[in-house]
């Protein structure tokens, strides 16, 4: 079974109810992941998941909400004795800053107990990057404000399908890899009529649910959303149901999910 457990909801701007977005994808013995905000140890660990079962780290791009936890969780992996290396696939530029971030940490002179496998993740559509008996990930670039990518976990035992969006705004790669998903993991910013101006970089809730429809997906979950989504929450599921009428789920911190 392939697992999907929430560790955070909230876009950059967090608030007393919501924590920044990351995730985690089990399967077998293993655990994958995707981003890596704050209190990862304890995130991790409150979610049930052993830091060593944790083989592969994805980031989706360098900003911070989606980086900052990193170099606790490597000095965490340092203080619990880690001897397994750990592979993070990041794009070129996102690489980079991870490799400065572990530096200006002096994170690097405990890597003679474990190493980083950096692996790099290139910019184009539909990139099958993993591949084992169980499950393949693929990415396609993603419309944000800096190098990002979408995900596509395809779990191979029921051919079942999820994508997590990453930060993006509306994007044709991303509904590709979208296309008949049976549940897609998409950022909500916020409802459309909460704003004055348009997102370019992020997704309304009117928007995301026009995606939904027209990827003609299973399930709709609902991450990197703004305390106002919170707080207009009716208003964000009348524009989603206005073009999209299967279920819809806002993603709570510890949720778990299932391919
Ligand atoms: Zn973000
Ligand atoms: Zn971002």
């Amino acid at each position: 079974m392939l697992k999907v457990i929430i560790l955070g909801t909230s876009s950059a701007l967090s608030s007393s109810e919501i924590d920044n977005t990351y995730l985690a994808i089990t399967y077998r013995n293993e655990t994958i992941l995707i981003d890596c905000a704050g209190s990862p140890t304890y995130k991790l660990l409150k979610a049930g998941i052993n830091l060593s079962s944790i083989n592969n780290i994805i980031i989706t791009h360098a900003h911070v909400d989606h980086i900052y936890g990193l170099p606790s969780l490597i000095h965490n992996f340092w203080l619990g004795k880690r001897k397994k290396d750990i592979n993070i696939f990041a794009n070129l530029s996102t690489l980079e800053i991870i490799k400065n971030l572990i530096e200006l940490h002096q994170l690097d002179k405990y890597l003679s107990q474990f190493k980083i496998n950096y692996q790099v993740i290139l910019e184009k559509e539909n990139n099958l990057f993993f591949d084992n008996s169980e499950i393949s990930i693929i990415s396609s670039p993603a419309c944000h404000s800096t190098p990002s990518f979408a995900l596509k976990f395809i779990y191979k035992n029921n051919n079942k399908t999820l994508v997590y969006s990453g930060d993006t705004g509306p994007c044709a790669s991303v509904s590709n890899l979208a296309q008949s998903t049976n549940m897609l993991i998409h950022e909500t910013m916020c409802p459309q009529g909460s704003i004055d101006f348009t997102l370019e970089t992020h997704t309304s809730a009117l928007e995301v649910g026009q995606i939904a429809n027209n990827c003609q997906v299973d399930k709709l979950i609902l991450i990197h959303y703004d305390q106002s989504l919170l707080d207009n929450i009716n208003t964000a599921l009348n524009e989603i149901r206005k073009s999209y009428s299967k279920e819809v789920i806002i993603a709570k911190e510890f949720d778990c999910y299932y391919l």
